[in-house]
């Protein structure tokens, strides 16, 4: 069964039943006639979603609706009507359309046939197309393109994720290289306002109705006045929550990265222990808050008094690092939680990311968390810096660190680690949060606290994965307002577990939505290490450049002109004054 939301309106109406004769048909999908039916109810232009049963309808309708017209085979088993020779165009008069019809019944009489579309033929236009594809981090998200050579050789499409405002459909219409055509070149010209209001009410549309999973509108023509959908088919299915959900526990992240305790379990006196590290970090660094080790077998730690259990320590502990083995793991934050520790960090490795054994802990742990109102960070990460409260948590020893405006986000733990000490004499970092699995505090509540932080004004993040997508870029677009944020993405979502049904589908690669994904919320795609740390570097030592012109300051006019060929062939310019 299918579930619906939207009651006592007529195009909820209207939808429910399609819906229900779909359900009672076991489509996964609508036909033509009944997407145009619901797109007609949304205000929108097609040509017509009138279906003949016989050769006399087919004549009734074809006359109501003045010639020339169009008829098409309505079928469950065709998908594509004019490949399989069933789209039959400008039928000048009754007799056309009688003779069309017949013929077309008798061609498919082998296939189910639901009847025969009699449409308007539409005066032609500038084709384009119009899709809804489903993103595995994002959700749904809004592909536009033009039809024909522009789609299938050139891939001319953008997408944006859903739902759009009225600017990321002015820059989804304004980035697709075919621009220049719709704009006009002698004389001729697309009616743009209401390709944008095309486009918002296609948002609008599947805002309301999240049973409808993919949809495409291929064609659309385009006029110089209005639109007209001349095709269309939509693919649907039970309403399932889209990656929005907002974490339940979302609270401040300050103790995170300003905690006045510190309890380390897995300290150690070994060097080449990683809780010799993390715990030799916090020293040097000269954490000025106060530190506990937790070791059942030393007394002192590093020459600090340690403690066996957590429990025995008697005073408050704001934040916990956890440097023991994965099994141990959850004993250590059951612990934890039981004398309020608002902060866990699990630097250990060894749960989710090696397999079944790890995923079983991971769970545990996540078990006892949600019955507390503490936070984990990682597991499997490298900790936290924040050199502006001398707190260094890494796994591996890190030398001097100046105090910086730069924030850094990643889900590899080399980023606190090795790549941070080539990088430390060379940029200054003021947070640097690994987050490894992210088995609660994700990459998003870490960049909503960044955004906040006084100390930060420029935030890098290297992500493989991102969860709950619309929510970071909810996040994203509020902190880009304040702060630049660059992002290096790499690794790819698992494109193979998505359903690959519609035509939009098929031309939505991973890659692309997650670039649209961040030009959307402002955010600046780095190609590499190399690139996102020389933007981060020089965001970070000037103010944000009020316009993109870049200015050149030289002694030689002919290097001048040099550099700004340069700027020009890479899509940079001089500022306009
Ligand atoms: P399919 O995509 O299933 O093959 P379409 O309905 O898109 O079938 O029809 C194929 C092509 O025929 C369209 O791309 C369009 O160029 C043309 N066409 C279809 N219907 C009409 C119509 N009502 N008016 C004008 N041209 C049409
Ligand atoms: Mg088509």
């Amino acid at each position: 069964m299918i579930h619906h939301r939207v009651k006592g309106h007529v195009v909820g109406d209207k939808f429910r039943e399609i819906l229900n004769q779909a359900d009672r048909e076991n489509r996964t999908y609508l036909v033509e006639h009944e997407c145009k039916e619901i797109l007609e109810g949304m205000g929108i232009s097609t040509t017509g979603h009138l279906v003949a049963r016989s050769e006399d309808e087919a004549a009734e309708i074809s006359n109501t609706i003045r010639y020339p017209v169009v008829l098409k085979i309505v079928s469950p088993d065709v998908v594509h009507k004019s490949d399989a020779d069933g789209v039959k165009l400008n039928l000048k008069n009754e007799e056309e359309v009688r003779r069309t019809y017949r013929d077309i019944v008798s061609a498919f009489r082998y296939q189910r046939v639901m009847g025969v579309s009699v449409q308007k033929m539409a005066r032609p236009g500038i084709e384009a197309i119009i899709g809804v594809t489903r993103d595995p981090s994002f959700g749904r998200v809004l592909m536009f393109g033009l039809g024909g050579v522009f789609v299938e050789v050139l891939k001319d499409v953008t997408f944006r994720i859903l739902p759009v405002t009225e600017k990321d459909v002015t820059d989804m219409i304004e980035e697709i290289k075919g621009y220049p055509l719709l704009k006009g070149y002698r004389g001729h010209a697309v009616d743009i306002p209401a390709l944008k209001q095309l486009l918002l009410k296609i948002s609008d549309l599947v805002t309301k109705f999240p049973e409808i999973k993919e949809l495409d509108l291929n064609p659309v023509f385009l006029y110089p006045s209005g639109n007209m959908v001349v095709d269309a088919r939509m693919f649907i299915g039970e309403f399932t929550e889209e990656a929005t959900v907002k974490s339940d526990k979302a609270q401040n992240l300050h103790g995170l990265f300003y905690p006045d305790s510190i309890a380390v379990f897995g300290a150690s006196n070994s060097e080449g222990k990683l809780g010799y590290n993390v715990f030799r970090n916090l020293l040097f660094h000269q954490f000025k808050g106060r530190l506990y080790p937790i070791n059942p077998k030393s007394e002192y730690v590093q020459g600090i008094k340690a403690y066996k259990r957590i429990t025995e320590v008697g005073e408050p502990v704001d934040l916990a690092i956890v440097v023991v083995p994965a099994d141990a793991v959850p004993q250590v934050v059951e612990d934890c939680c039981k004398i309020g520790v608002r902060f866990i960090v699990v630097e250990t490795a060894g749960f989710a990311e090696t397999g079944e054994d790890g995923k079983k802990v991971q769970a545990k742990i996540k078990k006892i968390i949600e019955q507390s109102c503490c936070r984990v960070l990682g597991p499997n990460c490298s900790g936290v810096i924040n050199t502006h409260h001398n707190m260094v948590q890494s796994i591996g020893l890190i030398g001097e660190l100046g105090k910086g405006n730069i924030g850094l986000i990643a889900q590899a733990g080399v980023y606190a680690a090795g790549i941070l000490t080539g990088l430390r004499h060379i940029m200054d970092f003021g947070i640097v949060a690994t987050i490894g699995n992210k088995m609660d505090i994700s990459e998003t509540d870490i960049l909503e606290y960044l955004g906040e932080d006084d100390h930060i004004d420029v935030i890098a993040m290297y992500m493989e994965d991102v969860k709950s997508g619309r929510r970071f870029i909810d996040v994203a677009n509020r902190v880009t307002k304040k702060k630049p944020i660059i992002v290096l993405k790499s690794g790819r979502t698992e494109a193979g577990k998505k359903a690959v049904s519609s035509h939009t589908s098929s031309l939505a690669g991973d890659d692309q939505i997650n670039s649209a994904a961040f030009r959307q919320s402002g955010i600046i795609r780095a190609r590499n290490n190399e690139h996102m740390f020389d933007l981060t570097k020089a965001f970070a030592k000037q103010p944000i450049p009020r316009s993109d012109g870049v200015l050149v300051i030289t002694y030689s006019g002919s290097l001048g002109v040099a550099a700004t060929d340069m700027l020009h062939l890479n899509g940079m310019r001089r500022p306009l004054n």
